[in-house]
């Protein structure tokens, strides 16, 4: 790998990725209604923008509200009656440095010689940056800096003579992470990645409309009966009161991002059959028996600590308490990357309750540690709230490579796994003890999925990087 690896970080920081939530509402009266309680549902999966784009078939129009920030804030009454029609796709964005912006936020709509088609991406199209080069030398004009454009232009240049079919033959051509919700004049479509990494999941209504959603937590919110996981590989195409389903692509071996299970979705959510609580628990519980310790109080760094801190205290029979309260109006803006602004947002975000600390030996639990900063500051929280000792548990082994496919992670200098070993990261943190669950214990306290991507963990990366210039090396393949 040696001399690619700067240009590889180029292109982690270059980027806008696509750390998101996706819906998609088909054959409902309050299709855009549903659409906005499933991104509010899902806002955990991105809170830098949203939109909606509903399908009303009285005018022939496709209609679309999109905005910056929290979902709420974007839609008020008088917006989400302004999107008419029984169908609706929405969208939920995390973007990071370089591609924040309106333009930026889906779903992104585009007029083709078949007709209008939206799309909404949760993923990260690892060869995007060459197809977009190659696409543009042949005259197209892309209206957004972010991945996911290339798929509407081979959409819309594709020779085949359906949508599903042009669909198909456009994602052939693409590689990474995706879950796709594409919304036609007819049809609502998804299509899960073949390697399966993000996730997407099929949903019923008791009157016959059906939705896609990234996480069920949407299908409870909006009433909706959970039918099954889309498989990786797999094409649903909804259309009038059928599901039909393919597999068009070669399949690969299964690389659902265990990250899914360990920080990204929400807990009360399915995936695999499996409630990410309970999963979470056990990763905990594979961490107590990994790395005991002699202690008075298990406390999680909420909320993302919660349940691996529950699964801790249940398999070593330490007290669990609630030793740190978040604030939970505070928004993402305290949390931006700037490290000044990160340093300030701990503060605001998370407060000690003396009581439950002092004088106590504190096991703190967290689900992982990306750069260090906000473990750091915790120890310092706990310290001063009069702990005897703290010693910090994560529910994850230490993170040493970016994300390729979909998670937002840092560079990777700036991850603290990536240069230091345990030792010296515990000494960074300050506290008397630090212990990570091993990979071996992660994927031993999950459920057997039919494969996970670890790449975060390991470097081990499933499909390949590719750069933007074919002389530079054409293609990263990790580890
Ligand atoms: P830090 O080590 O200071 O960068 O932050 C670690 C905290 O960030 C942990 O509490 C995690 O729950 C949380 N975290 C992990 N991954 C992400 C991510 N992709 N985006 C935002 N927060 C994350």
């Amino acid at each position: 790998m040696s001399g690619c690896e700067f240009t590889l970080e180029e292109l982690r920081h270059d980027k806008p990725r696509e750390e998101c939530g996706v819906v998609g509402v088909f054959n409902h009266p309050e299709a855009a209604n549903l659409a906005y309680l499933s991104l509010y549902a899902q806002q955990h999966r991105g809170q830098e923008g949203a939109g909606i784009v509903s399908y009303n078939a009285e005018d022939d129009e496709f209609h679309t509200i999109k905005g910056q920030g929290l979902v709420p804030d974007i839609f008020s009454h008088a917006k989400l009656q302004k999107l008419p029609g029984n169908f609706a796709i929405g969208h939920n964005r995390y973007s990071t440095a370089g591609g924040a912006g309106l333009k930026n936020v889906q779903p992104l709509v585009a007029k083709s010689a078949l007709g209008t088609i939206a799309m909404a991406h949760n993923g990260n199209l690892t060869n995007a940056d060459l197809l977009r080069e190659q696409l543009e030398e042949q005259g197209a004009i892309f209206q957004s800096s972010i991945d996911s454009e290339v798929l509407l232009h081979l959409i819309a240049r594709s020779r085949e003579k359906s949508f599903p079919r042009r669909i198909i033959d456009a994602i052939a051509q693409v590689k990474g992470g995706f879950s796709l919700i594409f919304l036609t004049e007819d049809s609502l479509v998804g299509v899960r990645d073949p390697h399966g990494f993000r996730p997407l999941s099929l949903g019923r209504f008791l009157d016959g409309g059906y939705v896609l959603a990234s996480e069920t937590c949407a299908f409870d919110l909006i009433g909706a009966e959970f039918e099954r996981d889309i498989r990786p590989g797999e094409m649903v195409v909804i259309n009038g009161s059928e599901v039909s389903s393919c597999m068009p692509f070669q399949i690969h071996e299964g690389a659902f991002c265990i990250f899914e299970y360990v920080y990204f979705s929400r807990v009360d959510s399915k995936i695999g059959g499996n409630t990410v609580w309970t999963v979470r628990k056990n990763q905990g519980r594979f961490l107590a028996r990994e790395t005991p310790v002699e202690a008075d109080v298990v406390i999680p760094v909420p909320d993302s600590g919660v349940a691996t801190a529950m699964g801790f205290a249940e398999e070593s029979g330490i007290p669990y308490e609630m030793g740190l309260i978040r604030n939970h109006y505070v928004g993402r803006t305290f949390i931006e990357p700037q490290s000044s602004i990160r340093h300030f947002g701990v503060k605001i975000k998370l407060n000690p309750v003396r009581e439950v600390i002092e004088g106590k030996r504190v096991v703190v639990v967290d689900d992982s540690i990306v750069r260090g900063t906000t473990s750091r500051k915790i120890v310092e929280m706990i310290r001063r709230a009069g702990a005897r000792e703290v010693h910090m548990r994560i529910g994850s082994p230490k993170i040493i490579s970016p994300c390729f496919y979909g998670i937002d992670t840092p560079t990777r200098e700036e991850l603290i796994g990536s240069s230091n070993n345990v030792e010296e990261i515990r000494q960074h943190l300050t506290a008397d003890t630090l212990g990570y669950l091993s990979e071996e214990g992660l994927l031993a306290a999950s459920p057997k999925l039919g494969g996970y991507c670890t790449a975060c963990f390991s470097g081990n990366y499933p499909v390949n990087v590719v750069f933007d210039k074919p002389e530079q090396g054409g293609l990263f393949q990790g580890g």
